[in-house]
């Protein structure tokens, strides 16, 4: 299972929006499946961006170093379904990696944001469990700099090691869902 805090899904989200009918993505990095580093990438394939999501070795470099420097582990690439579902095609399945992020744009102002763990060529879902980012530090993906969340208080830090500790021992606790919204693309054209 994976935890991701609201701020950075909603940086997922926002992109996928953004760049629809294209297919777009980026770099996802975390502790112990908590993702707290996204690295949006804008999609280099030379041919039809909306039926393949491109990355460069200039874009693997810069993951890299963006992971190395905020200590984050490496936990995959996210990409965008336009028009599917967030199920991996046989393409995806030809990367080897150990988890693929999907989002799904089918019902484009209903997106869904699935894991998928792969052995061999079979796909298992991972849950995916939103959180409040109190608390988190997060990385500012414009600086490249981890910048602490404002009025972080001792209670609230306590607060999400517990909501963690028990989303981790399969509890449920009390956490935030984010809710479909209507996702405005108009005002948003940073990967466009
Ligand atoms: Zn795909």
């Amino acid at each position: 299972m994976f935890v991701i805090t609201e701020r950075q899904y909603n940086i997922i989200m926002h992109q996928a929006q953004a760049c629809w009918p294209q297919e777009t993505g980026g770099f996802l990095g975390g502790r112990e499946n908590i993702i707290l580093g996204v690295l949006p990438v804008a999609n280099k394939f030379l041919y039809d961006r909306t039926q393949t999501f491109g990355l460069t070795s200039d874009d693997v470099d810069r993951a890299y170093h963006f992971l190395v420097k905020h200590k984050l582990e490496y936990l995959g690439v996210y990409h965008t379904h336009p028009t599917g579902v967030p199920y991996p095609s046989e393409q995806d399945l030809t990367h080897h990696q150990k988890y693929l992020f999907i989002i799904g744009l089918q019902d484009r102002y209903n997106p869904e944001l699935y894991a998928w763990r792969v052995e061999g060529s079979k796909v298992y879902r991972e849950d995916i469990k939103v959180i409040s980012d109190s608390g988190v530090t997060v990385v500012d993906i414009k600086t490249g700099k981890p910048k602490l969340s404002q009025n972080t208080s001792k209670e609230e830090m306590e607060k999400l090691t517990n909501m963690i500790n028990s989303l981790i021992t399969g509890k449920e606790p009390q956490y935030l869902r984010i809710m479909p919204s209507k996702w405005d693309a108009s005002s948003f054209s940073t990967f466009a």
